[in-house]
């Protein structure tokens, strides 16, 4: 079976995940040339649709398309009142008229990817929909991570923070254990789903074991999704469960997606530290995201699908 769109983690299994990070090896190669271009995508175009706020994912999107010298449009759409379904599928189709072959949605509605793949004969990207899935954020962390490690068989992840409101944390979990990973999420519990543990990892309401971590990934307190207060306080969130540099033992690697919030889920001594692959993280959404554009348009035609 094979896949034409990537919305999900699910969408991949181990082997399709292999396969674009493999191509990505490749793409950061070029990013690493004076001229970081290639022809693969000439003549084809691709649409950026962010409902939402972003930096990284949406630069790293259109950088990704240019250096694969696609035409790239970029429409912006915070605040705008496309908040509906019909209204959404209004605007699919006048980009349509474009015959694009790619079009990146980032909405701040779970499902609106899966919406769109519906409506255009285009390859459709999810950059992340609602509290749903972010995959490409997967994808660029298990890449990061693989370049440290080598593999990520064995290691033992913990994802810490607000993971109620966290699309990366969803798609992370997917994506980390089918690499091998064993995972754990830890928190406060208004900020853990009950049923995170049907996701096969385990859940933690503190952060005492977290000395047997090899990986922390630290999660944004997602403070626009929060219609209540789900902690007493940030300075009481902080002393609790904020990454310090003190609180890592020293080997143990500190991710987070971004943007940081500093001083309440990271310290600044621990965003600074050596220990964190923030910076490698950002660096390789363009390379990622270059072979996910690459696989669905130009490879194989097809993403493997998960059986
Ligand atoms: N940038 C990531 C996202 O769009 C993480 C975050 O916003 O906290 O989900």
């Amino acid at each position: 079976m094979t896949q034409r769109h990537l919305i999900s983690i699910d969408d991949l299994d181990r082997h399709g995940i292999e396969r674009i990070l493999n191509r990505a090896e490749s793409f950061a190669e070029v990013s690493g040339r004076a001229i970081k271009k290639v022809p693969a995508l000439r003549g084809r175009t691709v649409v950026n649709l962010f409902y939402e706020a972003s930096t990284r994912t949406s630069s790293s999107f259109e950088l990704a398309a240019k250096r694969l010298s696609a035409d790239v449009v970029s429409v912006r759409s915070v605040g705008s009142s496309v908040d509906k379904g019909e209204s959404l599928k209004d605007t699919i189709q006048t980009l349509s008229a474009y015959d694009p072959a790619a079009i990146v949605i980032r909405s701040p509605h779970a499902g609106a990817a899966q919406l769109v793949a519906g409506w255009t004969s285009a390859a459709v990207i999810n950059a992340g929909d609602g509290k749903h899935e972010h995959p490409t954020q997967a994808l660029l962390d298990v890449f990061t991570l693989r370049r440290r490690l080598g593999q990520l068989d064995g290691a033992r992840i913990w994802i810490v923070g607000d993971v109620l409101h966290s699309r990366v944390a969803r798609s992370n979990i997917l994506a980390f254990q089918r690499m091998g990973a064993e995972v754990t999420v830890a928190g406060p519990p208004t900020l853990i789903p009950r049923e995170i543990e049907a996701l096969g990892c385990r859940s933690m309401p503190t952060l005492e074991h977290l000395h047997e971590a090899d990986v922390v990934y630290v999660l944004r307190m997602q403070h626009e999704r929060m219609r209540e207060a789900f902690v007493p306080s940030l300075r009481e969130y902080a002393a609790r469960y904020q990454i310090s540099a003190a609180r890592l033992n020293p080997g143990q690697l500190l991710m987070h997606p971004g943007p940081v919030n500093r001083g309440v889920e990271l310290s600044a001594d621990a965003i600074d530290s050596p220990q964190a692959l923030i910076g490698d993280q950002v660096k390789a959404g363009v390379a990622v995201r270059m072979a996910v554009l690459y696989e669905l348009l130009a490879g194989s035609r097809a993403l493997a699908v998960a059986a």
